[in-house]
Formats: C-alpha cells, structure tokens, sequence
C-alpha cells in the first residue's frame, strides 16, 4: 500500500494521473540519446552509458540527502553523474552495468540525474558503436523516463495492465488524411510502441505519433494566424510621406544593402494592410536589423501613431535608445527609455507622455508590458532578440492596442533553415537578410589548443591594443567552481590576465552577476574606449556593438554551441579594421568538427545547417520556448520531411473548413482543443 502511493506520487510527477495519460507517457526514443561529450551546460537530455564507477560519499552523519556519484561514459567521453537520496541504486547500478539516464547537465559538468533505467543493452552497445552511430536497433523491451518512486520496470508492468484500455482510445485524424500519408491507426500506433517486438511497426508507431504532433501544432499555428487576420484590426499606413523620405535619403551615416531596402518594401507591404503585420526579420549579427526596425517605427510615427521597441536586457535596451537617437539626428523624432531602472520621476513623465502621444518612439525592457504602461495609438511594435522572451511576453504588446492591434515586426539573429522556421515561427512571414554591409570584414577565425597557441592569441590582443583597438575575451563560467577544474572562469581570468598576459592594459570585467552599476560602468568605459579589454561571459552575446573591438579569444570554446560561438564572434568585425576570432580548445575529437566548422564559415545560415547534422536531432539553439509546445514525439531536424507533410495536410484542412466544423474534422477539432485548450484560448483573446 505504502508502495503504492510512492509509485502514484512518482507517476503523478510525471504528469501521468489517469490511464489515458499513462498511455501517453512514451518509452525513451533511441534516437534522442546524445552523446555525454556533447552535452552543454544547462542542457537536459537522455544518455545510454555504461557506469565506470561508483563514488560512496556521504559523510556518516548526513542524514537527509544523500548523493551518489558515479563516472559514466559512452562512445563520445566520460562524465561525472550524480543521483539524488537513492544511495540503493550502489548496489544496484555496479560497474559494468548499462544505464539509460535522463537529466541535466550542471555547470560544473556534472550530469544530475532524475530519471534513469537499466539498459542491458547498453553495454555491448556503448563497446561497439562507432562515433556519430548512436541511433541503435529499437530495444526488445521499452525503457520509460522514471523517477523517484517509480522504476521503468514497474511502468511497463503498469502498462501491460493498462492495454485493454488502448481500445477506447480515440482516433482523431480524418481517414482520408490516414491513408495518404500511410499511418496506422492511434491505437495500433501506441502498442506498438509500448510492446515492441515488431521493429518496423515500432517506427511506423511512433512516426504516425510525430505527424499527429506535428499536425496539430501547424493547425494551431495556422488558426491562430487566420483568427488573428480575421478579428483584429491594427491601423492601415498609407504609403510612405516627407519624414521617412527625407530620413532615408539624407538621414542615414551608410547606404543600404540590396537586402535592408528589400525588406523595407516587404514592411511597406504589410504595413499598408488593416490587418496586423506579425512579420520575422532574421539576419545575422551585424547584417543591420536595426535599421529596417527603425524604418517600420518612422513610418508608424509619420502616420501620427507610436512605436515601441521591446529588448530582452536592460544593457540591449539602452544600447538600442542611443543607436536608435543617433539614426534619427536628423529628425526632430524623440527616443525615450523605460527599464525597470528608470527613475520614479522620469517614469512618471514618460508614461503620461505614451498615454496622450507625445511620446512618439520608446524603447524598452519587460517595463513595457506592464499594465500601467498605456499608449495613445501604438501601431507598430518591435521585438529584438526575439527568442529570449517567452511567447506570452512576445505577445503582450499586442495587448496594447488603443486604436487597433500593432503591427508586430520580431527580430532574430538565430539563422535557422527555412523549413526549421516553419515549425517554430509557422504563424509568422519571414524575411532574411543575407548579406552583410559592403565594407564589413570577415572575422578570421582560428582554433588553437591551450598553450603556445593562447600565449600567442594574447600576443595578437596586446598587439591589437598596441594599435589602438579593443578586445574580448570570453569565459564560460562567471566564477571558480571547483577547485583544479579546467575551465576558465571570467573572475580568475581577469585577475590571472591583469597580473599575466595583459599587464598594462585596461581591463573591465562584465558578467550577469555584477550588479547594475557596475555593469553599466563597465560596458560605458569599453564603448568610450576608456577600457582595451573587456573580460566576460556570455553577456557580451548580444547587442553589444564597439566597431573598434577587433579581437575576441574565446576559452574553452567547446563548452559553447556553434550557434553561440558564431553570435560570440558577431561582436568583433564591425568597423573598418580586419578582426579575428581565437577559440581556444583543448582537443576533443567529437568536438573538433564543431570548432573547425566555425573557422571554415562565416555564413551564420551554412552554420545553423551544420550545427544540425552534427548534432543529429537535439533542441535547436534558441527555438525551446518559441514553439506552440515542446514536442515529445517528433525531433528535428530528424523529422524534417513528416513536418513538411504535416504543414502541407495542416494548410489543406485549414482551407476546406478553417473552423474544423466538418464531420469528419470534428474529433480533430476537439483533441486540439483538449490539447492546446487554455493556451489558445489565451492568445486569442489577446
Ligand atoms: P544586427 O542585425 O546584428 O542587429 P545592427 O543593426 O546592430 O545589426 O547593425 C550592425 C552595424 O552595422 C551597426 O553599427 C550599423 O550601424 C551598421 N550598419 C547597418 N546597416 C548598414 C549598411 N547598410 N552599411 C553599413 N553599415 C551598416
Ligand atoms: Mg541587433
């Protein structure tokens, strides 16, 4: 009885309640295991590894938690692991014994385990696969994600007792849609991937269970996109008058590239429309984002309404007040700034002067969304950096419609293939610019190992400040965690390189622990010059833009994606003067290709698709909170081709009965709505 309730609470934590949910809950897919050499920082994932060894610890008094440590290890490396207040799994996870382990690497590159189950496979597997062939053979028996309280085991038996109730499940895609596609029924999809036995029906079980998943996230996408033309009006601007006009040809320090005008026109379409714009432009670092947003915020404030520009740090939304006051010189246009810094009184003013118009274009953090934050006409909203807001925060401003809803223009340097945006922004039109500005210098980047090839990256960063430029240098941790560890930390470096390499020189440290102040202090004095190196974590990913920075060194550049060293990089090569870029790597053989691939490419676009079929699957960097709902089934880019189906049928339905009112659509409808319910209510009223 007592176990009992254990396995209840462990089920419940798993968000499985009912039979129904039970039913959901889906064995691990083999081909989502990743390998423990490839795993960040932060990122949660399934490995099938082989215990090396058992650490006991625990001092004998401790009492409450005990932790167990354990060194596993694949094909790809070895890591640490540790399980939390399960000091049995000792004996029962002895050296040698296969594992399947869900959970998430800590900074410290630790992975923390909350689910784990035996794999007797693993073993044999981990000896003989060959780097790159993870994907294994469906196993003879199913391994479900577990946790506390509850084993696989234990699940499956659960299961087997649950199957009778397979027959009640309800079969909510059109047969017509069934049969064109070749799917099995749920039904006979979800026991054959619960009791597998038959290889091919397992696959075909659990593709039919990726297009439904697939399917019913582009109907959403799609409805929403459709309701949102049909329901809300945003304020039609009419074509283009003298401010623009005199600002675009006179106004501007560069002239535009062919794909910055491009987008203009595309703006000026949408813009002409009485239904809200919900465009993407994505663009590299540096490809000149901001310009085109400035463009679509001038023509709403020559039309006599606002505009307002959202960014996801308080540092990002200065930095775009002073570019964007810069870019307007020329004009009479005020900027104004709300963060949650800004002063009572100052705040006080601008909110009275967004309220009766006088305040034309502001430009903001989160302050933006808050309810007291009320504009007289807002017709076109911006969004930088897109990804780093949750959908509900992206959709916010949409609430603060006064004479209609704004035109929403999102900005994103996160170049993802085309057929990849479609699944994630599916409810959006995307415009790309592709080229950089004429004059932009390539970022020669090269990858060297600890050592010689550092000291004489510091040599090329004193002979930069000897010239008169500026550097970074890029640490992925804030502080030491423990000692003896190998990974550079801002903190130490920066004394280390002070006292060492870059003695003399004037170096600022920046990362997300300093308070405000000293931030801000820090990134005025390397703007104003008045600082040769900056030192820092991630911060410095976004936005910052210093045209004379013309080195980065970035160590252990393994520990970061492609995506994020290539946005890292972004910051230096933005003047006139030839930049470089020096990952510094101890060699690492399943992470070489990464590194190289950033030497051998600029193109953030030739990146993205790179960074996917080295990972083969996985999350893609930056898109975990843009879908409508994380997929459990389907993985991209795995997937690819079953999502463009499911977006082919998805636009199909929608354009034959966008209410899904047809018989045969009914059951469709309402699995939609059971699945996706609250959410799309939600964002409908919005
Ligand atoms: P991002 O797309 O990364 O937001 P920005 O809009 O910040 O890029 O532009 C990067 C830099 O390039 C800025 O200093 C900007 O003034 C400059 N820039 C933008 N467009 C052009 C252009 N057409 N020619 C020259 N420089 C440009
Ligand atoms: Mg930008």
């Amino acid at each position: 009885k007592h176990a009992n309730a254990r396995v209840r609470a462990g089920l419940s934590s798993l968000g499985v309640d009912s039979v129904g949910e039970l039913l959901e809950h889906l064995p691990t897919d083999r081909r989502q295991l990743r390998g423990v050499g490839d795993l960040k920082p932060g990122e949660r994932a399934t490995v099938c590894v082989c215990v090396d060894a058992l650490h006991a610890s625990g001092r004998p008094g401790q009492r409450v938690h005990s932790v167990l440590k354990a060194t596993v290890s694949d094909h790809t490396g070895s890591i640490p692991a540790v399980f939390f207040n399960q000091p049995w799994l000792a004996r029962r996870y002895a050296p040698g014994t296969g594992l399947l382990l869900e959970g998430k690497l800590d900074d410290k590159g630790v992975l923390r385990v909350w689910s784990h189950a035996l794999d007797p496979d693993a073993t044999a597997r981990t000896a003989l696969t060959a780097v790159g062939a993870v994907r294994a053979q469906p196993p003879a028996i199913a391994h479900y994600p577990a946790t506390f309280g509850v084993s696989s085991t234990q699940i499956a038996a659960l299961l087997r007792r649950a199957r009778p109730a397979l027959a009640d499940v309800v079969e909510p895609l059109p047969a017509a849609v069934r049969v064109a596609a070749q799917l099995p029924d749920r039904a006979a999809a979800l026991a054959a991937v619960h009791f597998p036995g038959d290889e091919g029906a397992a696959i075909a079980g659990r593709r039919r269970l990726a297009f439904e998943e697939l399917l019913f996230a582009q109907l959403l996408l799609l409805r929403r996109r459709a309701q949102r033309r049909v329901r809300l009006a945003a304020p039609a601007l009419g074509g283009r008058s003298a401010l623009t006009d005199s600002w675009l040809a006179t106004g501007l320090p560069f002239s535009l590239t062919d794909d910055q005008t491009d987008a203009m026109h595309e703006l000026d379409c949408d813009l002409a429309r009485a239904q809200p714009m919900q465009r993407l432009l994505i663009g590299e670092v540096g490809s000149g984002k901001t310009v085109v947003a400035l463009y679509a915020m001038l023509r709403a404030v020559e039309g006599g309404h606002q505009a307002a520009l959202m960014a996801p740090t308080e540092a990002l939304a200065e930095q775009h007040a002073t570019t964007l006051a810069a870019l307007l010189a020329s004009t009479t246009v005020p900027v104004g700034l709300l963060t949650s810094s800004t002063a009572t009184g100052a705040r006080r003013r601008l909110l009275a002067a967004l309220r009766d118009g006088s305040a034309p274009i502001v430009v903001g953090t989160h302050a933006l969304i808050e309810p007291d934050v009320q504009f007289a006409s807002l017709a076109v909203a911006v969004v930088d950096e897109q990804h780093r807001f949750g959908v509900g925060q992206r959709v916010a401003l949409d609430g603060k419609r006064t004479t209609g809803t704004p035109h929403v223009l999102h900005l994103s340097a996160t170049p993802i293939p085309r057929t990849l945006a479609l699944a994630v922004y599916g409810d959006l039109d995307v415009t790309t610019l592709r080229g950089l500005p004429a004059g932009r210098q390539p970022v020669v980047t090269r990858v060297v190992a600890p050592g010689p090839g550092r000291r004489d990256a510091y040599g090329r960063v004193r002979a930069a400040i000897a010239e008169g430029r500026q550097a970074y240098v890029v640490c992925p941790l804030v502080a030491e965690a423990t000692e003896g560890q190998q990974v550079r930390a801002a903190e130490t470096e920066f004394a280390r390189l002070a006292a060492g390499e870059l003695a003399g020189c004037r170096l600022v440290l920046l990362h997300g622990q300093l308070a405000g102040p000293a931030k801000r202090a820090a990134m005025a004095a390397f703007v104003a010059g008045e600082a040769d190196v900056m030192v820092a974590t991630t911060v410095v990913e976004v936005g910052i833009d210093v045209p004379n920075a013309t080195v980065m060194v970035i160590e252990n550049a393994e520990r970061f994606g492609i995506s994020q060293l290539h946005q890292l990089r972004g910051r230096v090569g933005r003047g006139q003067h030839a930049a470089e870029c020096v990952l510094v790597s101890a060699k690492h053989p399943s992470r070489g290709p990464r590194l190289q691939a950033l030497a051998d490419h600029t193109d953030g676009f030739r990146l993205a698709e790179i960074d996917l079929q080295l990972r083969g699957g996985g999350e893609l960097a930056g898109t975990r909170q843009s879908g409508p709902e994380a997929l459990r089934v389907a993985r991209l880019p795995d997937d690819l081709q079953l999502l463009e189906a499911a977006r082919a049928c998805a636009q199909e339905i929608m354009r034959k009965d966008p209410d899904l009112g047809a018989p045969e659509h009914v059951l469709l409808g309402e699995e939609l709505g059971a699945r996706f319910g609250q959410r799309a209510r939600t964002r409908l009223a919005a």
